[in-house]
């Protein structure tokens, strides 16, 4: 017999979103444009300067400081890694495993629950009500009783859009507190949303929050995210990361970035009133749609297959998230905000196939 993986690897399904060639690519939440020229350019004088015999810098300092500086923090309360996903693996290698707990509120981001169990940390799921909401007093009494090391929390929530007032994130906090844990505030998609938990996180509080590079950077392509969290906490994720693992040129891209916060800025604010006008013009059709505070707008066909309604939209070369069968989200389909004309193909689409 073969060399067996882990029981629970082996029953695990692993990560899938179907990559197609279509015209309009709306299922992955990445940007419609990509960063300015000017990045490119930056990125290739950067290339050029690489010493690419030497190990990179392996504390990624200037970047760290520079992320740091963007948020007006100290470099040693932030952490980096390759995608936010990384950094939350390393959440996970540090805080969580056998014997602990990560407690997730379904339905949302499938990588939380994932990693978890990928680092052998035991999940307790809460649940959102009908609309996707959190109802508080349910989610502290959970955690209460689960006592997780770590508490996940994803504001805007991914696939829904639902943002967490701050009055939750304070009650969770107090609970996670009361209970020696943590709690994660995802939040890939804040410079979406009107508000964000950054400013509660200290050394005294049990707080960390995640942000990516890969939305509203426009730079899903280099992988790059990172934490701002506790200094005590920081250097225990500096454990548990395996050495050098921010290559030379990665650093420099994800600095380089950070000379374009303006360009950043205005595509997220074009994407923010693009989302209005989508959501409005999804009003109007046969389709029950839910606020978001994200670049992606959740809907579920009324009196119809999603799925069915998914695959139409594919024959018409627009990919759209299909979450029909997930659970909790039965006949739910997820579009990303994309170009206005990619967004008007998607709408025509859908007209057409729901009237
Ligand atoms: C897209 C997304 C991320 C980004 O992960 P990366 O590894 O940084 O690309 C993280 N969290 C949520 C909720 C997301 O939707």
């Amino acid at each position: 017999m073969r060399v067996q993986p882990r029981d629970d690897i082996a029953l695990m399904a692993g990560y899938h979103s179907p990559q197609l060639d279509v015209a309009v690519r709306l299922n992955t939440n990445e940007s419609p444009l990509p960063p300015p020229a000017a990045f490119a350019e930056a990125v290739a004088v950067a290339a050029r300067s690489v010493s690419w015999n030497r190990y990179p810098d392996r504390q990624a300092t200037e970047l760290r400081s520079r992320i740091a500086a963007r948020h007006g923090v100290d470099p040693d309360r932030v952490f980096a890694a390759n995608g936010s996903n990384e950094v939350l693996q390393c959440l996970l290698l540090a805080y969580g495993g056998a014997g602990r707990r990560a407690v997730v509120f379904e339905p949302t981001y499938a990588l939380h629950s994932h990693l978890a169990r990928v680092t052998g940390t035991t999940v307790a799921s809460g649940e959102r009500d009908g609309d996707f909401n959190l109802d508080p007093d349910a989610a502290m009494a959970l955690i209460a009783s689960a006592e997780p090391s770590v508490t996940f929390l994803c504001s805007p929530n991914n696939p829904s859009g639902t943002v967490e007032p701050p009055s939750v994130i304070a009650s969770l906090l107090d609970t996670v507190g009361s209970t020696s844990g943590l709690l994660c505030v995802d939040e890939a998609y804040a410079e979406f949303s009107p508000h964000s938990a950054l400013d509660l996180v200290d050394d005294e509080t049990p707080l960390v929050v995640t942000r990516t590079y890969s939305k509203t950077w426009a730079m899903a392509g280099a992988r790059l995210g990172y934490l701002i969290g506790p200094r005590w906490l920081v250097s225990e994720l500096d454990k548990v990361a395996l050495p050098y693992h921010l290559d030379a040129l990665k650093q420099a891209v994800g600095i380089a970035a950070l000379d374009f916060v303006d360009d950043m800025q205005a595509r997220v604010s074009s994407i923010v009133s693009e989302r209005a006008r989508l959501t409005d013009r999804l009003g109007g059709l046969p389709v029950d749609v839910w606020p978001s505070g994200a670049n992606f707008v959740l809907f579920r066909p009324r009196d119809r297959n999603g799925a069915e309604v998914w695959q139409q939209l594919l024959a018409r070369s627009v990919l759209v998230r299909n979450c029909a069968s997930w659970p909790r989200l039965a006949g739910c389909l997820r579009v990303t905000i994309g170009t206005p004309e990619e967004d008007d193909r998607f709408l025509d689409a859908l007209e057409e196939i729901l009237t």
